[in-house]
């Protein structure tokens, strides 16, 4: 089966689905984006994207074409024409073409791309052995500058953490905020757990408000742990029993050592552990039905 991709109204061949140079999505990093899951014909917290993917249009005053109720049409059909039970999709609303100036009122009207694909994961074994991380110099983006709250195109900020990451031979990395505070990965939250209670840096810190970290405090609430959305130093990551990210792609994943020091015992412990498992029966039923 061929890849298609929905491009503006229509499905189109991976070849075919370009558009212009003059997109300020491309010029600028002018627009927006959703990673979502689809799991076993279920994709899962279809809403909680869409809100989000709707909030950050709001937020930078980009007006989608299309209703939020119209997007989730052409999301289950865009992965109905793929064939495909089990993905990642990528739902891309951008600026659209303009000119080589700013301003955004030469943009009229936006494009909108959803991608489908297979899924690359990490390795079952790094769920269990946990990563190997480090904390990097390069800061998040303060709230009164690019907003962390919008999952807006630009992610410099991001691809240097990354860099950074790779540099130093690990596969995610530690991102604090200005304030030496740790935000989150350089495309997950994090949390870190200390004498069996969990916590989570808030989003005033500079954290995404990610729809996996949500899920996982409303586990955490549900089978009885105690979660803390207050902000901690690295010190207290150094320090943790357990510590693990979280994202649509990596969905709960433990951290085994942060610059040089060994969390815990070096391997996902048994609160990580749990709550993936949690997680786990969650996905293929919250959200919304391809087949429905
Ligand atoms: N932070 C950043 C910067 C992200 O890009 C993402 C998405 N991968 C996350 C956190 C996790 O959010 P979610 O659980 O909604 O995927």
């Amino acid at each position: 089966m061929a890849q298609v991709i929905y491009l503006n109204g229509k499905y189109v061949s991976k070849e075919d689905a370009t558009v212009s140079v003059y997109d300020h999505g491309f010029l600028y990093g002018d627009g927006i984006f959703e990673g979502i899951r689809l799991y076993n014909g279920n994709i899962f917290k279809c809403k909680e994207h869409l809100d989000r993917l709707y909030d950050s249009a709001k937020s930078i005053m980009l007006e989608i074409p299309i209703s939020q109720e119209e997007m989730q049409q052409v999301l289950v059909e865009t992965i109905r024409k793929n064939e495909l039970a089990n993905g990642y999709i990528r739902l891309v609303v951008s600026r659209g073409p303009g000119d080589l100036g700013l301003d955004p009122r030469r943009s009229p009207k936006a494009n909108i791309i959803i991608i489908v694909e297979q899924l690359s994961i990490y390795p079952e074994e790094a769920y269990i052995n946990g990563l190997k991380t480090v904390s990097v110099s390069t800061r998040r983006n303060v709230p009164d500058a690019l907003n962390p709250k919008i999952k807006s195109l630009n992610y410099l900020n991001n691809i240097l953490v990354k860099i950074q990451a790779n540099l130093a031979g690990v596969g995610e990395a530690i991102m604090l905020n200005s304030q030496g505070y740790v935000a989150e990965g350089s495309s997950d939250n994090i949390f870190i757990i200390k004498r069996g209670v969990v916590f989570t840096p808030p989003c005033y810190c500079g954290a995404l408000e990610g729809i996996t970290r949500a899920a996982i405090i409303e586990i955490c609430e549900k089978v009885g742990y105690k979660v803390k959305e207050e902000p901690f130093t690295l010190h207290d990551v150094y320090v943790a029993d357990e510590v693990f990210f979280t994202g649509t792609a990596a969905e709960v994943i433990a951290v085994r050592e942060v610059d040089a020091r060994t969390i815990g015992e070096g391997k996902a412990g048994p609160i990580t552990t749990h709550l993936l498992k949690e997680f786990r029966k969650l996905v293929d039923i919250d959200g919304v039905k391809i087949n429905e």
